[in-house]
């Protein structure tokens, strides 16, 4: 289809993350699609992330809500990978420091876990799970990574999420000094997006 049919086609982002939600919409603005979120769907089912892994996990929110909707649903499952503490925060990001969670509490965290370790064994990376599904079950999937360092304290005010402490060596910047422009060139949702396009052209 031309781009002008495709203005008339939809997809559904599982996902009430705001500012996700954004950074997939600019992502993916070159689609053309209209783009639906569960804002836009109030009575969509709760969907439990108990999957053991970030695609485990997106599977669940786009074949559940593809189901509810009707529609093309785009799941998305993403987190950070800290090599010095085994890997985690993982699939727990959102929710790592328990109950009261919050982004400034996730920060402190992850800082505090690591303090003493020198710079160069804070590696870590970023992970993005993205999968495709419609009502007849699943389309496609695809996952990036993003690497980078954990540094010793928040610095910047762009992006969401652990941006404040993820450091990327080459610019010697966290993403949330780098800003939006420079990130969506090299982040872990470009790559998973930039795949998960190709298979969403295909689709319609
Ligand atoms: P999810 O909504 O369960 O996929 O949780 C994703 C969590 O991983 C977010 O709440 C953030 O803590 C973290 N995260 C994922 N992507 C990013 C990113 O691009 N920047 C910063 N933090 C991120």
């Amino acid at each position: 289809t031309t781009n002008h049919h495709r203005q008339h086609e939809e997809i559904v982002v599982a996902t009430r993350n705001k500012k996700k939600l954004a950074e997939i919409k600019e992502l993916t603005k070159d689609l053309g699609l209209k783009v639906l979120s569960l804002e836009d769907f109030p009575d969509a089912p709760y969907v439990r992330e108990d999957g053991k892994t970030f695609s485990e996990n997106a599977d669940k929110k786009a074949l559940k809500i593809a189901r509810f909707s009707g529609r093309l649903t785009l799941g998305e499952d993403s987190g950070l990978c800290v090599d010095a503490l085994g890997g985690a925060p993982g699939i727990a990001s959102a929710r790592f420091s328990g109950k009261d969670k919050s982004d400034l509490k996730n920060n402190l965290k992850v800082l505090r876990l690591l303090e003493g370790i020198p710079f160069k064994k804070r590696s870590a990376h970023y992970v993005c799970a993205v999968s495709l599904a419609d009502k007849d079950g699943l389309v496609g999937r695809s996952v990036g990574k993003c690497s980078g360092r954990i540094g010793f304290e928040m610095k910047g005010s762009c992006g969401f999420g652990y941006d404040p402490i993820f450091v990327i060596p080459k610019h010697k910047k966290t993403f949330a000094q780098l800003g939006e422009k420079i990130k969506h060139t090299m982040s872990h949702r470009y790559k998973a997006l930039k795949k998960a396009k190709l298979i969403v052209r295909k689709y319609f």
